[in-house]
């Protein structure tokens, strides 16, 4: 028990005889007082709140500008609570809380911070969540029907798939498995919840996310996987026209190369890498295989530069059927994008 505070008269690192056990993630004790097991009303996972009125109680302890860390609130019924707090850029705590099963229909939780809490099972239908923080948190079966997700920072990655790749790690495989299907079930929860809102952006996201996860669970090197991680490369899951360019400026510049290895024709001579000539000219035949790889990857053929040996050509036929392709592919995850 910690009861040497460092400096300054800081109550809440003392715990009178009479106060709950509780202490939050900071070292401070709970200020509420204890029951039965030595814990409070609201930090005490035995005292069953499932049949009880704790919805005015909490939205209470939220105007009173107390915090709501840790509370065990499994299967609580709080359909339309308040626990919004006016002129303060703090949300209400409820970090570490317990929220399974907790019934969060219509809810106004504007700027409630929730991380690290277990949300598993509950219902966030029609919810207001406007800027809450879900870093950490559990989300697995959560509902988010008709669910409002302006600004809502979700951390970088579920807590399932933290698991995933922790497990994958520690080479715990089936576990890993597990883990990846429960992370791919909640981002495609989130996706839906997104969709139904019209969060377009958000749900592309998710998305996204949803398919990485589906990859990871398929064997390593099997050829659904790499397949997998060739379209994620190419197109981002068609969720990324970026990608698209960032492809198609890589496949520019490796023909380019090969071009310069193996030899085109044009300008009157042979367009190749000499290293007995000046680097100069060798970087001048370098910037004509650029050229020639971008008319040829457009499809534009203008022959100018002409590829006359078997592999410069089987280079420039392949180069031109992948870049119709890669152009059609961009086009269409570009307007797939911006029509949704
Ligand atoms: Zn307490």
């Amino acid at each position: 028990m910690n009861n040497s505070p460092q400096a300054g008269p800081d109550l809440s690192r003392f715990k009178p005889l009479d106060h709950c056990a509780f202490t939050d993630s900071k070292g401070h004790y709970c200020q509420e007082r204890l029951g039965r097991t030595g814990l409070c009303f609201w930090h005490d996972p035995l005292v069953d709140k499932t049949h009880m009125e704790v919805k005015s109680l909490l939205e209470q302890h939220c105007r009173e500008g107390k915090s709501g860390e840790g509370f065990k609130l499994r299967g609580v019924n709080l359909l339309d609570v308040h626990l919004e707090r006016s002129g303060t850029r703090m949300g209400f705590n409820l970090s570490y809380a317990d929220l399974t099963h907790a019934n969060l229909h219509g809810a106004h939780l504007f700027r409630v911070n929730f991380r690290h809490a277990s949300l598993h099972k509950a219902s966030l239908n029609k919810a207001n969540l406007n800027r809450a923080n879900f870093e950490h948190s559990t989300l697995l079966g959560t509902e988010f029907g008709g669910t409002h997700l302006e600004h809502v920072h979700w951390g970088e990655r579920v807590l399932q798939e933290d698991y995933a790749r922790e497990s994958q790690r520690a080479n715990k495989l089936t576990e890993a498995l597990t883990y990846f299907e429960e992370a791919e079930e909640v981002y495609r929860n989130l996706r839906r919840g997104a969709e139904e809102r019209g969060y377009f952006e958000l749900a592309g996201d998710f998305f996204h996310h949803e398919m990485v996860m589906n990859r990871n669970k398929k064997p390593l090197l099997s050829l659904v996987r790499v397949f997998s991680k060739f379209e994620d490369f190419v197109t981002g899951y068609g969720e990324k026209p970026s990608r698209v360019l960032r492809f198609a400026a890589l496949l520019i510049v490796c023909y380019a190369l090969a071009y310069f290895f193996v030899g085109i024709h044009g300008d009157g001579h042979e367009v190749v890498l000499d290293s007995a000539r000046a680097l100069l000219e060798n970087l001048g035949d370098f910037g004509r295989c650029v050229y020639f790889s971008i008319v040829t990857f457009t499809t534009l053929g203008y022959g100018d530069f002409i590829p006359i040996s078997p592999l410069a050509r089987f280079f420039a036929a392949t180069e031109a059927l992948i870049g119709a392709i890669s152009m059609s592919l961009f086009i269409v995850v570009f307007v797939r994008k911006r029509m949704r």
